[in-house]
């Protein structure tokens, strides 16, 4: 049997397939790594909070050395209302080096130049078609247009939809409860401007979340980001909720961008790009198969992406992901044996490490997550209770748990409702 032409072929320039390439090439491997975008980034959506401590893990120096936009110092999760917001604001400096904002175009064409670097060869602009498979069905290979490339190990790191790992049955369908769309926008603005407007200097970020009204009350939420000399604003909408409600996305999005606790921050700044993309929202319950004959999935391809309702996180998983999966490749290779057995390594790795834990501790988080009255009753609850608090009048006062349960009794939300979603909420956050 001939050589393969390559040790190990990788699927997608994404965070997941970039760390995977660079990591192999480093401990010596022959790799390649193909992307269909004409350049690494080209087709990701731009903007995003990557938790970085993973990635200081294969780049110390990243911080420092990558097109990192701003260091999120500020964090806040806010709840808007039809007639205000309220929510936790969070200005830290022991949140410094936990998180940076990122434009992928510009960070996932870092990391690519990493991967050429360690000696990965990069194929841009070529779209993998389907693998080749062997007549065991061991997969040995992958077809782009009327191309075929060999390798021993491929890894799929084609992002949410991964027709690769879909074509073999190793992850089912998502249902649709497992999915939301994210439209996303990224807006230019002078620096001092988003400097004056989210109280940064320097090179400091902000990371808002916001849900309810955020959403118009579909299950989901708003982001608002700030990078360097731009925002990056969107929101993420459950899938079988948008469907619900008739609405379509980008009116979702057009009503969040328009909120005055929202447009406080954009006005004034002009559109750069705009786009939408799936996320995968179901955690644990979307994890398939991760490895079987000559082929391993990482990244969003193995559905690793976590919303635990005050973050959504991707890149981390991803990365995480790709750092075992690395790991479990390089010892496949080493011993010789890339089959299923051989690879099982890597979900070793995976569920020992961060990754795998994170997601067991958040099993519970999609399904709590699907409760309609986080969305539509629990802002409009806590504004009644912080306008009863300060709107101070010649009425006489009540204590603020009196003033809370006046705010309840008055809302939708009944105490059993209170008492079940403060029970799930601490068992699944
Ligand atoms: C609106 C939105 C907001 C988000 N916000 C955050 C956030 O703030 N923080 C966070 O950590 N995560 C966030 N995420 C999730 C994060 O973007 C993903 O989890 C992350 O990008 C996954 O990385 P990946 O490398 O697995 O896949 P991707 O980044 O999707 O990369 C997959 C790559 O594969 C390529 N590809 C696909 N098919 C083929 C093919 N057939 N042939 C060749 N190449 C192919 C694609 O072009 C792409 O470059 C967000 C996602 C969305 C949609």
């Amino acid at each position: 049997m001939s050589e393969p032409d390559f040790d190990v072929a990788v699927v997608g320039a994404g965070p997941a397939g970039c760390v995977t390439a660079y990591l192999l090439a480093q401990q010596g491997h022959s790799v390649v790594l193909v992307e269909r975008g004409e350049a690494p980034g080209a087709k990701n959506l731009s903007g995003g909070v990557l938790y970085g401590r993973v990635l200081e893990q294969v780049f110390p120096d990243f911080a420092a050395a990558a097109p990192v936009e701003r260091r999120v110092v500020r964090n806040a999760v806010t709840f808007l209302t039809s007639t205000g917001a309220v929510g936790v604001d969070l200005t830290s400096d022991r949140l410094d080096g936990n998180a940076y904002t990122v434009l992928r175009a510009r960070f996932d064409a870092w990391l690519a130049e990493r991967c050429e670097e360690a000696g990965v060869f990069l194929m841009p602009g070529v779209r993998v078609d389907r693998l080749l498979t062997s007549p065991s069905g061991a997969v040995t290979g992958l077809v782009a247009g009327d191309d075929e490339l060999s390798a021993r190990v491929v890894v799929a790191a084609d992002g949410v939809n991964s027709f690769l790992a879909r074509g073999l049955g190793l992850r089912p369908k998502p249902a649709q409860n497992q999915l939301a769309v994210g439209v996303k926008a990224v807006v230019s603005l002078p620096r001092e401007t988003i400097d004056d407007r989210f109280g940064l200097v320097g090179d400091e970020g902000a990371a808002l979340a916001m849900v309810g009204e955020a959403t118009g009350g579909i299950g989901g939420g708003g982001f608002l980001y700030t990078n360097a000399t731009s925002l990056s604003v969107g929101v993420v909408l459950r899938l079988d909720d948008l469907a619900a409600s008739g609405a379509s996305a980008s009116d979702v999005f057009d009503r969040y961008c328009e909120h005055p606790a929202v447009q406080r921050y954009l006005r004034g700044g002009e559109v750069l790009e705009y786009g939408s993309h799936l996320v995968a929202e179901g955690g644990l319950g979307m994890l398939g198969t991760v490895a079987t004959d000559g082929l391993v999935v990482v990244g969003d391809a193995a559905g690793l992406t976590i919303n635990s309702g005050l973050t959504v996180r991707g890149m981390d998983l991803a990365i995480g992901s790709a750092i075992a999966a690395a790991g479990g490749i390089g010892d496949a290779l080493d011993a010789g044996d890339t089959s299923a057995a051989g690879l099982a390594g890597y979900r070793e790795r995976l569920m020992a490490g961060f990754v795998g834990k994170d997601l067991t501790t958040y099993a519970k988080a999609p399904a709590f997550l699907e409760r309609p009255r986080m969305y539509r009753d629990y802002g409009p609850v806590l504004e009644d209770v912080m306008v009863r608090a300060f709107d101070l009048d010649t009425t006489p006062r009540k204590h603020l748990a009196s003033v809370a349960w006046d705010a309840l009794r008055t809302s939708p939300v009944g105490m059993l409702d209170l008492a079940s979603d403060l029970w799930a909420g601490v068992r699944a956050l």
